[in-house]
């Protein structure tokens, strides 16, 4: 069980007690740091990337007297558009955050670090790396982190130990959508939204889950009389845009593609030459669906048969420029048992509507092919010889589940059963992000070594045996990496800001540790040389590239199909010869969710979840900014049907208590009309636990603490709404309880508002 006593003082416990290994305390440090830059540098404009979410959008970050004062977008990214989000401006204030890393620790204790000097860290950590390499071999080593350029790294050094157990956070996100999507159209298309008449939105969120640039199409393209339809069980943000939204029943989203495509081949509106020129199995398919009707739909979905059938005859008379979004996360990423083949379902619906790689419609984004280093002298490690440990890519595990990103889900499992000793976790926070929160943190504590490379003292920092410290974005050089798009773009990030305290960027950190290790050998370059290796065949200048900080690279997009795609029949399957081969029904047939909230239990609803616009996951919770706009609009409320709600005696505000096997935790009631009557809602990111964090811990409650680890077979994602929750109102001694760790909350947040404009005067 999580120890909910350890302190921050406790945490910090050898920081204040400045071991001889330390150099700088936190807050002093952070006060003579900033009184350094104001000597030092003149005012000026960067452009770098923002680190805000996975966008990475290109900002230009003003500073003056030393102080990152304004942030605004690129206007030449594609994915800002000159615009920035909330996240993007709060956060680069977060170099004031007292909770911040200032010095690598390591455990000394139960709950107790001591900072020590990063000569010590390394040493340490390949004494024992080696160790566990020599009892175990590579296969017992695991790296766990979000996809970033810094990748390149990530990817040599666990090479270099010989381990295949590279792991990112896809399954827990969006892989049912791209192995629907890959095994369809062989890659994952984008809509072309600011030239669509008619945009459907299936659980995609953007004025949410935010792309700036998607935000300013969508109005372009309201404006030029498209219309959107959002289809989600929630009244999101986005829906406020549309002309139209569907409270679908959740998970149920399979079911109106069916009778979408039902009505297109039966009504004879689909795109029969764009059909029969690109596609495969169709008949099969045409076959299938001849029983999913609008009014077969109706009954499972709770939209209404005229409904269903007037959309898809109004997405055929926009036809090609017209398309149901990829989505992300929500609906069809990693939530139901039926989200692959929902996934397949989209993109067969689209072939229907002859909309792939067409103007307005989906689009597949041009990329361009980065350069790399000499490896007659940067010499690459070889790929490790031995199989992914949790599967993924194998055959008779899961093998179309993507090897690139593998199993995050399964690392519990993996520690649990004896197969990883050590792991290395950068950019993630898997004991606050991953499913059934108890069971990660024990099999965590298991580690012979856990190493976590962070900016904050995260849930998963405080079970490491060490942390090192990273700089904040703004602080750190990065690598050239390409935006793919209608014009694939090439773009870097640059240091803005003297980093805080004793940090490091985490390239710099894999390149010294491999060094300790004994593996300098495969990172005898730096990043600048990385940077020109990268460039050189893009035909862009390092210098060129760091002053206007994005640059178009490649050839445009053109409208039209590939002569080939990437599937087994080179053209779009609707009868999928790659799932049929690994063991999965080739055509997407009905099948439900495999979890349903008993009709006959008042209590009983299925717990969905998504993003606010405002954070992400939990990497922005300790952000004061970002948290003081929860704590003044209640965002970590859960949303709750107005019927259900009264059924239940529960009023606006209302502490409730939300509980399953697996979890059980208090939260005020949302109460709205905006919300199918089956299932409630809470935005992921709050809940956050670790002591170090003063801002984020006691907010709220995260949906990870409801599911059970669970595995989609086709794509290995965790089916993260596949979770039942009973809610009733609180007692009174529980909701003064929740009330009294709240305020607690609150309290804290308001000190670090204050100690952050000490620290900023
Ligand atoms: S969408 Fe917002 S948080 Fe994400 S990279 Fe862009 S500005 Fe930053």
């Amino acid at each position: 069980m999580l120890n909910h006593s350890i302190s921050r003082r406790a945490f910090l416990k050898g920081v204040t007690a400045m071991g001889a290994g330390l150099t700088m305390p936190r807050l002093p440090g952070l006060a003579e740091w900033r009184a350094a830059r104001i000597a030092t540098r003149p005012d000026r404009i960067v452009p770098t990337t923002c680190d805000g979410c996975g966008n990475r959008c290109g900002i230009l970050v003003y500073i003056k007297d030393g102080y990152p004062w304004r942030v605004v977008g690129n206007p030449a990214h594609a994915k800002s558009k000159g615009k920035v989000c909330a996240r993007g401006h709060a956060l680069v204030r977060e170099v004031f955050n007292p909770d911040r890393l200032s010095q690598p620790l390591k455990r000394v204790g139960e709950d107790r670090f001591e900072p020590i000097s990063w000569e010590q860290a390394y040493a340490e950590i390949a004494d024992r790396l080696n160790a566990i390499l020599h009892s175990y071999g590579p296969g017992a080593i695991f790296w766990v982190d979000h996809p970033k350029p810094f990748k390149y790294y990530a990817d040599r050094f666990m090479a270099a130990l010989g381990s295949p157990n590279m792991t990112s956070h896809p399954t827990t996100c969006y892989t049912g959508r791209d192995v629907g999507f890959i095994a369809t159209l062989g890659a994952l298309p984008s809509g072309d939204y600011s030239e669509s008449r008619y945009i459907v939105l299936i659980g995609r969120n953007p004025a949410e889950g935010v792309t700036p640039a998607i935000l300013v199409a969508i109005t372009a393209a309201r404006d030029k009389g498209a219309k959107l339809v959002v289809v989600d069980p929630r009244l999101n943000n986005t829906a406020i845009m549309a002309n139209e939204w569907l409270a679908v029943r959740p998970g149920t989203d399979l079911a109106l593609l069916l009778a979408w495509a039902h009505v297109l081949i039966g009504e004879n509106l689909y795109d029969a030459d764009f059909v029969t020129r690109y596609g495969e199995g169709f008949a099969e398919f045409a076959q299938a669906v001849q029983e999913y009707t609008p009014e077969w739909a109706a009954e499972i979905t709770t939209i209404p048969a005229e409904t269903i059938r007037r959309i898809a005859r109004e997405m055929a008379t926009a036809r090609p420029r017209v398309f149901i979004d990829p989505s992300w996360h929500g609906a069809f990423g990693a939530h139901y048992a039926n989200s692959s083949q929902t996934a397949r379902a989209v993109a067969i619906v689209n072939a229907l509507l002859g909309s792939i790689n067409r103007v307005g419609g989906l689009i597949f984004p041009k990329d361009a092919k980065l350069g790399d280093l000499d490896p007659g002298q940067h010499p690459a490690p070889p790929k490790p010889e031995l199989p992914r440990a949790d599967g993924a890519g194998l055959a008779g595990q899961f093998p179309l589940a993507l090897a690139k990103f593998g199993i995050p889900q399964r690392i519990p499992e993996l520690i649990e059963s004896g197969v990883y000793k050590a792991g290395f976790t950068y950019h993630l926070n898997p004991a606050r992000t991953l499913p059934d929160r108890e069971r990660t943190l024990a099999a965590l504590r298991k580690l012979e070594l856990l190493v976590v490379i962070d900016i904050y003292p995260s849930e998963t920092a405080m079970l490491a045996h060490y942390v090192l410290p990273e700089s904040m974005y703004i602080e750190r050089d990065g690598g050239a990496e390409v935006v793919p798009g209608k014009q694939p773009q090439v773009v870097i990030r640059q240091q803005a800001l003297p980093p805080v305290g004793n940090t490091r960027r985490a390239s710099l950190i894999a390149t010294e540790l491999a060094q300790a290790v004994g593996l300098g050998n495969y990172f005898n370059f730096s990043l600048e040389e990385l940077n020109r290796a990268r460039l050189a065949p893009l035909g862009v200048s390092l210098e060129e590239l760091k002053q206007k900080g994005v640059m178009p690279v490649g050839d445009p997009w053109q409208e039209g199909m590939p002569a080939d795609l990437a599937t087994p029949s080179k053209k779009v399957e609707f009868f999928s010869k790659r799932f049929q081969e690994a063991g999965f029904e080739p055509l997407p047939l009905w099948r439900p969710p495999r979890t349903q909230p008993p009709a006959d239990d008042p209590q009983a609803f299925r717990l969905i979840h998504g993003h606010q616009a405002i954070h992400t996951h939990s990497t922005t919770a300790d952000c004061a900014y970002l948290m003081g706009i929860t704590h003044r609009y209640h965002l970590e409320r859960l949303w709750l049907n107005a019927g259900r709600a009264r059924a239940l005696g529960i009023q606006d505000g209302d502490w409730v208590v939300v509980e399953n096997e697996h979890g059980k935790g208090a939260v005020q009631a949302h109460i709205t009309e905006g919300l199918h009557p089956d299932c409630v809602w809470l935005a992921s990111g709050y809940g956050g636990f670790s002591a170090g964090l003063q801002v984020a811990r006691g907010v709220g409650i995260s949906p990870n603490d409801f599911m059970v680890v669970a595995y989609e077979p086709i794509s290995a994602h965790a089916m993260m709404a596949e979770v039942i929750v009973q809610v009733r109102k609180a007692t009174l001694a529980e909701a003064s309880l929740a009330q009294r760790a709240a305020g607690d909350a609150m309290a804290r947040w308001q000190e670090v508002v204050k100690a952050e404009r000490r620290m900023r005067r």
